[in-house]
Parts: C-alpha cells; structure tokens; sequence
C-alpha cells in the first residue's frame, strides 16, 4: 500500500478514536479516564507512550525475526531482526509475565511522538525486518502519531501489531489498512482461569471477536521472497502448566472457526516468574507441551511454529529488561 494511502488511514483512525484521549475506552477495561490529564487507569499510562526498548529481535517467529532461528540461540548471519519496540504498561498484566519489569513495573521512559518516530525510522535504517509494536493497544495514540510522521519521512516497514488479544474489535476495525500483520495471543477459552491469571474473565469474548476481526482484514500469510511476512495474521498460544485442557480447547476454536490452514505458534517458553500462583509456579512438561503439539499438527495449522525445545537452560527467550541488551541472542 503505497504511503500516502496508509497516512490517510492513519488520520482518519486518530480522528475516530480522538474521544479516548479525554475518555479512554480503548480496551475492554473501559476506565473512561482522561489520560490528557495524566490520569491512568488499568494499564498504568498516561497520555505519552513509555518505551522499554527499541531493538533488533532475533527470537520471534522466522517469519519475523529472519530464517532459521525460532527457538534456537544461534543467529543466522542473514536473519535481519524484527524491529521490536516494547511499550511498558499493559491492558491485562499476566500474573506470570515474563515481561513484568515492564508490564507491572512500567519501566521505561516516556517518550514523545517525534522520539517515538525516530525509534521507528533508525530500527528501519537499521534493516529491521518489520515494526513490531509490543502491547500496543493502551498506546495506540501516540503511536499512530508517531507513525504518522515517520510514514511523512519515508518509513516503510510492514506494521506488526504484537497483542495480548485483550482488544476492542472497535479499534482493531480501526487498523485496517495500517497495521500489515496481525500477531495476537489467544491464552485461555475459558473464564476462570482467565480471571484468576490475568483479571479478565471475559477474555476469550473480546479475544475472540478481535481474532475474527483480525482475520477478516488478513486472511492469508503473505511473504517476500526472503520468507519474511508483509501480510497476515499468526495466533499465538503459550501453554501453561496444568491448563492442557484449555489449550486444547483454543486450538478446537481456532481449527472450527477458521480454515485450518491458519497460522499457529504454539509457545513452551513459560517460566515461573513474578506473581504466578501456586499452581504455576513449575516449568512446563514436555509431556504437557507435547500432548498439545500433537493436537496442533493433527489439526492442520500451516504453518506451524513450534518450540519443542525450549523446556531447560534455554534463558535467551526470558528478557531482563534491566539489561541493556535484555536478551541474550547469541552463546556468551
Ligand atoms: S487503554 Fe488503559 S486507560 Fe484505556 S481503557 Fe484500556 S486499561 Fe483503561
């Protein structure tokens, strides 16, 4: 889409959404906040993106990130990076994330739309594969304010929209046309544990209608001729420990809902950390892993990005955002 298309879409999306600066909705956690005053509301930010970090990531899909290196610690010489920006603060907040530093402890720094812009066009100079935005949805104004501007100054990356799937299908109608593809988690069907892990026992409805959405505007995985996406939507699954049955209930839904051709990464890389309850607190098993990857091959999901790797010593997938470098791509 050529760039004068997709800054027409990104004002005519800032011009519908403007009502969420006084009052947010953006989320389904609908605080109504004015986040123009600096008031917060579920998510912990203001009117001003925070940013983490802003980097070349080599452990996303190969799609993403550059052939070859989905679940391995080595970096292939030719993989380009995905050019990943990591917002602190989050509209759901896991009690197991492995992203709390950021997620509940919001570290980072606020930056404003021309710095975020910035981060934007030097990850592009720098070769990035694509922008992959990190729990975009509580900052979805400034970035498509900074979007905007880097678009005016030559920006052309596809736009990777990294969700946690917590989405209002009313925003993410808002985004067709912008964002190239769509990257959201569908965690749990079911209401209790999403309650009890991540506070939103109506996770899978939003979820749920977000994904549909998602799937009507890029239906088919589309990619160049290096094998790196400019078009699509890939569902993310993290199994967790003692929650078989749920994964296994996500990919039923996925599987009957769409054609089974969709594209799945199923994800082992849990680890116990920060708040996780009692009954998470162990590593998964890689029968437990196993028993779902069984279920996602049988069931057709093409492609199929698998970690059945990366149950011990594997760390580089565990960032530390305290870190300059948060992730440790290459053997020390
Ligand atoms: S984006 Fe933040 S303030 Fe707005 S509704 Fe969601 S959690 Fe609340």
């Amino acid at each position: 889409m050529p760039a004068t298309d997709k800054i027409r879409r990104v004002e005519r999306a800032l011009a519908d959404l403007a009502s969420n600066e006084a009052d947010c909705r953006l989320c389904p956690r609908d605080c109504r906040v004015d986040r123009r005053r600096g008031l917060t509301g579920y998510c912990g930010i203001g009117a001003r993106a925070v940013v983490s970090t802003a980097l070349l990531h080599f452990g996303e899909e190969p799609v993403l990130s550059g052939t070859g290196n989905c679940g391995t610690k080595e970096t292939p010489a030719e993989a380009p990076g995905s050019g990943t920006v990591f917002f602190s603060g989050c509209n759901l907040r896991c009690l197991f994330c492995q992203n709390y530093q950021i997620s509940w402890q919001r570290g980072g720094r606020e930056v404003g739309d021309e710095e975020l812009a910035g981060m934007m066009l030097v990850l592009q100079e720098q070769g990035a594969a694509n922008l992959n935005l990190v729990s975009p949805s509580h900052v979805l104004l400034p970035i498509l304010r900074a979007l905007r501007l880097a678009l005016q100054r030559g920006f052309s990356l596809p736009v990777v929209y990294n969700t946690n799937g917590y989405d209002n299908i009313e925003i993410i109608e808002r985004l067709n046309g912008i964002v190239d593809v769509y990257l959201p988690d569908c965690k749990y069907t079911r209401p209790e544990p999403a309650a009890r892990y991540s506070g939103a026992a109506d996770y899978f409805d939003k979820a749920r209608a977000a994904i549909q959405d998602m799937f009507v505007q890029k239906p088919d995985l589309i990619c160049n001729d290096r094998g790196l996406a400019v078009s699509g939507t890939i569902v993310r699954h993290l199994v967790l420990p003692g929650q078989v049955a749920d994964s296994l209930a996500v990919l039923d839904w996925l599987a009957e809902t769409f054609r089974p051709t969709i594209p799945l990464s199923l994800m082992s890389q849990y680890r116990p950390c920060w708040k996780a309850p009692v009954e998470l607190r162990r590593g998964l098993r890689p029968e437990e892993y196993r028993m779902v990857l069984l279920k996602a091959k049988s069931s057709g999901f093409d492609p199929l990005f698998a970690q059945p790797n990366l149950f011990e010593a594997e760390d580089h997938l565990n960032p530390d955002f305290e870190r300059d470098e948060p992730f440790r791509w290459k053997p020390s």
